[in-house]
């Protein structure tokens, strides 16, 4: 018989949202605990690719809290230094994180909703689900994906440019992940970066520490009622992160047009033009990992799950913490994820003491 635990919070998700948010439960006194389905600390940052740096600062890249520490001889940390400052994290604040427990779904059990998982069921008062996008990669349905017979991988199963040595790889999506994965596979590939729009390079004194005083500024101007300032889409997609900078700048980093088609050995373009292609890596973003929320019933348009603020509105119990912008602006970074968090935890505080 699996075990039933009875708790007041169950937060799912232990990668830096789900941190987030225990920090702030445990400072209401709220009773929680955090289940994770990796085996240790770190959530998405311990898949990174090798040569992954964050796009801000240390100190520009912290939750609530604690500062993260500078690494050294860096000035944007590497992944690991995340891993390594999310588990000192764990640690200092004691975080009551459950490892490795996959949820499977949750339920609606009278007052309570029941969290059922791999290694037992909790029932709570409150959920907040934090489960991230890592889990669900992104893959557009392209003409001929079945017909190519070389390698296909996404974003989460790149490692280094080294497996690619002497090969034409080509990169799909011009964000972030594109252009940084395009510009570290110069070193040992040849490399065709196809974009569905010409990619848009932020300014190069413009890191992650301008994105988010830029999304502050929105969010301040539009909590007043101000002109809307356009926030960080006004500003471009990709930040000029060193690597990226110097491949841009030796001309190795030229996007071309969206290809119409793969071929068995290649992309082909709408006027027929082709290149051959020993791998294709699709850096084509994400989907939110939600499918533990399907008996709840309460997906809404393109899959998200409606919400006011955290809160999914039509289940006041339940909250949603760093999938993306419409959990809470910037609350898919490391340094915006807190204010979200501290806004659920509070909510959930009030709803806890109201009953
Ligand atoms: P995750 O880190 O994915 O954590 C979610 C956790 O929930 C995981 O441990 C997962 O195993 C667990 N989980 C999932 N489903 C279940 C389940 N059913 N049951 C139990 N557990 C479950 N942000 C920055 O601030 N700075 C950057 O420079 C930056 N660079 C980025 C570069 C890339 C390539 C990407 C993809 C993102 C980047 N981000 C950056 C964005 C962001 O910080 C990460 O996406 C971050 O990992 C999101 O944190 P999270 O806690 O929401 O999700």
């Amino acid at each position: 018989m699996t075990p039933v635990h009875t708790i007041d919070v169950v937060v799912i998700g232990g990668g830096q949202a789900g941190l987030a948010a225990g920090f702030h439960l445990r400072r209401l006194g709220v009773g929680y605990v955090i289940l994770d389905a990796q085996p240790s600390a770190g959530g998405a940052w311990q898949h990174a690719w090798e040569s992954l740096h964050l796009f801000s600062p240390a100190t520009y890249s912290s939750l609530p809290g604690m500062t993260m520490s500078h690494q050294l001889g860096e000035t944007y940390p590497d992944a690991q230094h995340v891993v390594d400052y999310l588990a000192d994290y764990e640690r200092r604040y004691g975080l009551p994180v459950h490892r490795p427990v996959h949820v499977l779904g949750v339920h609606r059990d009278g007052p309570l909703l029941r969290v059922d998982a791999d290694s037992g069921t909790w029932q709570a008062r409150a959920v907040v689900s934090a489960t991230g996008t890592w889990s669900r990669p992104f893959i557009p349905a392209v003409p001929g994906r079945e017909v190519f017979q070389g390698r296909q991988l996404h974003t989460v199963n790149y490692g280094s440019s080294e497996d690619f040595t002497e090969q034409h790889v080509v990169v799909v999506g011009g964000g972030n992940s594109g252009a940084q994965i395009a510009a570290d596979l110069t070193a040992h590939a040849d490399v065709t970066w196809a974009t569905q729009r010409p990619p848009r390079f932020l300014a190069d004194n413009i890191d992650g520490r301008a994105l988010f005083e830029a999304a502050t500024a929105r969010r301040r101007a539009l909590e007043t009622g101000a002109a809307d300032t356009g926030g960080v889409a006004s500003l471009g997609d990709i930040v000029a992160v060193p690597p990226v900078r110097a491949a841009r700048d030796a001309g190795l980093l030229k996007a071309s047009p969206m290809f119409a088609r793969l071929a068995a050995d290649g992309p082909v373009w709408q006027d027929g033009s082709a290149v051959r292609a020993d791998a294709v890596i699709w850096c084509t973003g994400f989907r939110p990992a939600l499918s533990h929320l399907a008996p709840l019933a309460l997906r809404g348009h393109r899959g998200h799950i409606p919400t006011t603020g955290t809160r999914a509105t039509a289940e006041p119990r339940l909250h949603l913490l760093g999938y993306g912008d419409w959990t809470g602006p910037a609350s898919a970074t490391l340094i915006g994820v807190g204010r979200p968090a501290r806004d659920a935890a509070r909510e959930i505080a009030e709803l806890l003491d109201s009953r």
